[in-house]
């Protein structure tokens, strides 16, 4: 199991709230005739700091780009932020500016600078003012402990500054929400630390996050509960010491023992 932590964490802000964020009830999904999510049920309060594990083909990646609206379910209901997510373009607008998500390949724009990658959005969707934008930009950059970098583009950057990049633009459109797919998982294992030390800020501040990760040091460390999935379902769900301790299933088991 890899070291997640550096320094001593702070957990004072990380108090889970009543307040829901996000409630998904008996939600189904198919891929064509292949059914991919199963019978979804998941409540996530303001606050918590899921992590999403489970082997390569279980529907994590699927389940977090439901939430989203990346991809469409067919059956049962999400709600994001009191939201719900149907047809309603309107609906899924509002969600989005209000869910960040980070992907395993960064999905920055290559043509533009760093900067501009993170004021892209905020100008052109939230219409806020071009030195505004920068200015936000510039923290957030300065968060994530690469401003020197703002002028330079993607591809002049190590993996793990455009990852950091890639978070510090999903926070220049302020989320309630963060979403990461295996954000670590094409790193160097030398930037993989790099980027959970800003995933374990982040949590710091109290930012509600479900990650994918294979991560399971950062599990231990951060989450307040780990979700385990199979064939499309939520097979297992507990929080980190009883899960890594005591897992129930049997096909827990075999993925802890393969991946610890
Ligand atoms: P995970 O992230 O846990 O590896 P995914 O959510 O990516 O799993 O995929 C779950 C299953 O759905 C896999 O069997 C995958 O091949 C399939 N799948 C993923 N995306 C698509 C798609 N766009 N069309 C058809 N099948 C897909
Ligand atoms: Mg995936």
């Amino acid at each position: 199991m890899s070291d997640t932590t550096t320094r001593p964490i702070d957990r004072t802000q990380m108090q889970v709230s009543d307040e829901v964020a996000i409630d998904i009830r008996n939600m189904n999904k198919w891929y064509g005739s292949f059914h991919v999510l199963r019978d979804i049920d998941l409540t996530v309060h303001r606050g918590e700091r899921i992590v999403i594990a489970g082997p390569s083909g279980s529907g994590k990646s699927t389940l977090i780009r439901c939430i989203n609206r990346l991809e469409e379910h067919q059956s049962g209901h999400i709600v994001v932020d009191g939201i719900e997510l149907t047809n309603d373009i309107k609906n899924i607008d509002k969600v989005r500016s209000e869910v960040g998500m980070v992907f395993q390949h960064f999905n920055l724009f290559p043509h533009l600078t760093v900067l501009e990658n993170c004021t892209l959005a905020p100008i052109w969707v939230r219409k806020v003012p071009r030195r505004q934008a920068e200015e936000t930009a510039m923290r957030f950059l300065e968060k994530v402990k690469i401003p020197e970098q703002a002028n330079k583009y993607p591809g002049q950057l190590s993996g793990g500054q455009q990852q950091r990049v890639a978070i510090a633009r999903s926070l220049c459109m302020q989320p309630k929400i963060m979403l990461f797919d295996e954000p670590t998982s094409a790193l160097d294992p030398e930037m993989i630390k790099e980027v959970l030390d800003t995933m374990i800020e982040l949590a710091e501040e109290g930012m509600t996050m479900l990650c994918v990760t294979h991560e399971m040091g950062f599990a231990q460390a951060v989450a307040n509960r780990v979700i385990f999935m199979d064939q499309g379902q939520i097979v297992e769900q507990n929080e980190p010491r009883e899960f890594f301790n005591n897992p129930k299933s049997e096909r827990t088991k075999l993925f802890l023992s393969q991946i610890l």
